[in-house]
């Protein structure tokens, strides 16, 4: 930033929308707040997820009152990581911001982020040091979950880093041309490598209204947690295969033992041996065949090449 707080860095503010009709008026007013000092040149895309209240009608009437907002409405809820992944394709400014409309990240980080950039990062994270109104345990197992995807993978992810980042111009370009149809964004983030840095903050509650939780949908964190592993990482693969060779290995030693029992004419174990023997073996093959399913699943999700995304309408844009 110029010595005034300002920059001539043309900025793009993407938002994800689902049902946040009470958050809407304080997000741009907060928005707005935290760019009016920074820069006249400035876009906010919002990008409404289907959803059912009425955030759309607010989102309307911000789009009249101030022309820098632009609304991408989906024809029914496709989930987080695609409206973000849609918010990005239709922003133009040099850096991206994103950032969720629940007001858990504070928009008053915009000009460390920006400062960031103006250093020559491409990607700026934001870390959480604390969160609050989240209770220790689910801290506790955030915690062992992103260290576990880190292990798992290649690329060393940013720990407690969420989707608030700052992206440039062309860090967003080679994001958009991954075009994977249940993408894993904060990874890919990194992924996309250039220089990256970090700026630190304290996460807030949610202003109002409840976190979106559909059980085994987009933004469950169970299911981010698997999604963060297999889409960067073979292990659990080579995990089965080791197993299975554990396994086939003790089961060839057993076999020894027992031939040598029959000839020293001891008496074999026998239905709980058998019994657990066949319960072991089963719920390895089940769960060998259910990690190879995760990576089956993502094989045909991406086979069908069905759009991200079916849109509805938009506002605000030139063209
Ligand atoms: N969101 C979305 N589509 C969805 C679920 C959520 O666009 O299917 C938006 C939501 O409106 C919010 C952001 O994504 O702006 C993060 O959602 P939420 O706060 O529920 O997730 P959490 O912060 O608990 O991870
Ligand atoms: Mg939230």
């Amino acid at each position: 930033l110029a010595e005034n707080g300002t920059t001539g860095v043309e900025l793009s503010i993407v938002v994800p929308i689902f049902n946040e009709q009470e958050n809407i008026p304080l997000l741009f007013q907060k928005l707005e707040a935290a760019i009016a000092p920074i820069t006249p040149d400035y876009e906010i895309v919002v990008v409404n997820d289907g959803s059912r209240d009425n955030s759309l009608g607010l989102l309307r009437q911000e789009a009249k009152r101030n022309s820098h907002i632009k609304v991408v409405s989906f024809s029914r809820n496709f989930g987080h990581q695609i409206a973000i992944t849609a918010g990005m394709e239709f922003s133009k400014g040099d850096a991206v911001v994103i950032i969720d409309a629940d007001l858990q990240d504070p928009p008053e980080l915009l000009p460390q982020l920006i400062d960031e950039y103006e250093k020559g990062s491409d990607i700026v994270h934001t870390t959480r040091t604390s969160r609050e109104g989240e209770s220790a345990i689910k801290m506790l197992i955030t915690r062992a979950a992103y260290r576990i995807i880190n292990f798992t993978s290649d690329i060393e992810f940013p720990k407690n880093s969420g989707i608030f980042k700052l992206l440039s111009r062309r860090a967003v370009n080679e994001l958009l041309k991954l075009k994977e149809k249940d993408p894993y964004l904060r990874g890919l983030m990194t992924w996309v490598g250039f220089k990256q840095s970090q700026v630190y903050y304290k996460r807030e509650r949610r202003f109002a209204g409840q976190p979106h939780y559909p059980l085994l949908r987009s933004i469950n964190p169970a299911r981010t947690f698997v999604l963060g592993i297999v889409s960067f990482s073979l292990m659990p693969l080579n995990v089965c295969l080791l197993l299975g060779f554990l396994t086939s290995f003790s089961a060839f030693l057993y076999l020894i033992a027992v031939v040598v029992m029959k000839f020293m004419d001891i008496n074999l174990p026998g239905w709980s041996a058998l019994m657990s023997a066949i319960l072991f073996l089963g719920g390895m093959q089940l769960t060998t065949t259910g990690v190879l399913g995760l990576y089956i699943g993502r094989i045909y999700t991406e086979a069908k090449n069905r759009p991200l995304y079916v849109i509805e309408s938009t506002l605000g844009f030139d063209t």
